[in-house]
């Protein structure tokens, strides 16, 4: 389970700064969903590799008329989702009546709260501090995002039950005995140090599993009738699977002898009958489903222009390094002009993801929604394909032979070799001297040679650099 951290807080305490300087180690996309969330943002970020989402709740001033309604409104549901609250105060302003007012507000909600002392940077920390106790909380823990001080430590107490679930995950996975039929993520089969035969082994098992699929979208594209319609299909076989509600979002599924999970993000069967009203959307809930996906299909409305919600999500999935199919809904019933319009302005904004395949469906009349699944196995192939070594190593050489890496400090970069490091995404690991220090231009040259080369549709790559010089 991914943790999420939301940050409350009036405006002007350094929510922002501090979301910044989470998200910034891995240039996170930022998802702002105007109208529907109001100013909330979401990000990706890390601690030590482990990846968790982070919520900037926006500026709550609690001094105003109708605190509580406009709480509610606008941070409630982050509260709700989030795992853990850190609770932003301005160290150099001291205490206010606003932050008294949204203090008493997460008393009631009775989540994990961490009291956050900013701006301790040049002043008396201590005595800054004092006057924050009076907030009733246990702890405090004093930072200057700005600065980047006391951040990490931070973000290590306020995760630490996760910190210990991750370490303990590791630990499993470091412990020297490994039983393939254990090895259930490819990134699992690349850390057990397996020979050639038993590594091909445990990719067909893997490549044997259910394909776990989110469908993503903003509101109203039509998800919720994509699904039912997947799911009222007769050749799908659905099955029921024991759990809470939480739980009941995930529907395993059957179809031309492929197993499927759906992670539904439209709450279709949270709805006791279809005219139920839709749950509200939530994006952290698409977020968890992007995250815990194989494959993800985002849906657009040919219907609508794209905006920049589309895109956030987009971003995320490509963030995320998740296989992707893109399916353009509502094709029905649309003239020639419209559609040439469509498909000039998908060319023009969505180019850049040249990887993904992209269908023109009617989820209302299931026109073209068969042909998602062969894209689906596709894209979740090339995901998990393994790619030995000797093969990567020539195709590197292949384009290291076709245009030779620049001189840096008079020294010619050279590759030496490559190797798969993890799969879904696939990420090729090169090694060469200097390698660090390839200029942005070789490095992309050199990713899409190696897409090009595999023919790997419907998944991103990733290549890391190892120095070995
Ligand atoms: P938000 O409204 O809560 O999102 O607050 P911002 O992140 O926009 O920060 C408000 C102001 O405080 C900005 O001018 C920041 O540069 C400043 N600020 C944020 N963090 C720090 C810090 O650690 N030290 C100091 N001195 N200023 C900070
Ligand atoms: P969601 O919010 O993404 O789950 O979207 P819904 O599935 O609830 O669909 C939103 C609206 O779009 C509903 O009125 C649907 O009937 C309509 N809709 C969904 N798919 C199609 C389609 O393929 N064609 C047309 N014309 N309308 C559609």
């Amino acid at each position: 389970m991914i943790p999420v951290v939301a940050l409350v807080g009036r405006p002007n305490v350094g929510k922002s700064t501090l979301f910044n300087r989470l998200t910034r180690t891995r240039d996170a996309l930022v998802a702002d969903f105007p109208g529907l969330t109001r100013d909330r943002k979401y990000g990706r970020a890390e601690l030590e590799e482990n990846e968790f989402i982070v919520i900037d709740t926006g500026g709550i001033d609690g001094s105003e008329e109708g605190v509580e309604t406009k709480m509610a409104e606008q941070s409630l549901t982050a509260i709700e989702e989030a795992d853990v609250v850190l609770f932003l105060v301005d160290g150099r302003a001291g205490l206010t009546a606003s932050d008294e007012a949204i203090a008493k507000h997460l008393r009631s909600r009775q989540k994990p709260t961490f009291l956050v002392v900013n701006k301790i940077d040049g002043i008396d920390a201590d005595s800054a501090c004092a006057d924050f106790w009076k907030l009733g909380v246990d702890d405090m823990y004093q930072i200057a995002a700005a600065q980047n001080r006391g951040v990490t430590a931070l973000m290590e107490r306020a995760l630490a039950p996760f910190v210990e679930e991750w370490k303990a995950r590791q630990a499993e996975e470091d412990d020297g005995f490994v039983d393939i039929e254990s090895l259930d993520s490819a990134d699992a089969i690349e850390k057990a140090n397996l020979t050639e035969e038993d590594a091909e082994a445990a990719y067909k098992r893997l490549q044997e599993q259910p394909i776990k699929l989110a469908i993503i979208g903003r509101p109203n594209v039509g998800k919720s009738t994509l699904t039912n319609r997947i799911l009222g299909e007769e050749r799908v076989v659905v099955y029921d699977m024991p759990g809470t509600t939480r739980d009941s979002i995930y529907i395993p599924m059957e179809r031309d002898g492929q197993e499927y999970v759906l992670i539904d993000t439209a709450g279709v069967r949270r709805r006791k009958n279809m005219n139920e009203a839709v749950e509200k959307f939530s994006v952290i809930q698409t977020l968890k489903a992007v995250e815990d996906a194989n494959v993800v299909l985002l849906i657009i409305d040919a219907r609508e222009n794209i905006s920049d919600q589309d895109l956030s999500l987009l971003g995320f999935a490509l963030n995320s390094g998740r296989s992707l199919v893109i399916a353009v809904n509502k094709w029905d019933g649309l003239d020639n002009e419209v559609k040439e319009r469509v498909k000039s302005e998908l060319d023009r904004r969505l180019g850049f993801v040249d990887f993904a395949r992209i269908h023109f469906i009617s989820a209302l009349h299931g026109t073209g929604v068969g042909h998602l699944y062969e894209s689906v196995k596709e894209a979740y192939q090339s995901a998990t394909k393994r790619i030995s070594t000797s093969l990567l190593t020539r195709i590197m050489q292949m384009a290291q032979d076709d245009h030779q890496p620049p001189m840096i400090r008079g020294r010619r970069v050279k590759l030496k070799y490559a190797h798969a490091g993890g799969y879904n995404p696939p990420i090729v690991v090169v090694h060469g001297n200097q390698v660090n220090d390839l200029p942005g231009s070789y490095k992309r040259y050199l990713m899409n040679y190696f897409r090009k080369t595999l023919d790997l549709m419907g998944t991103p790559i990733r290549i890391h650099f190892h120095n070995s010089d």
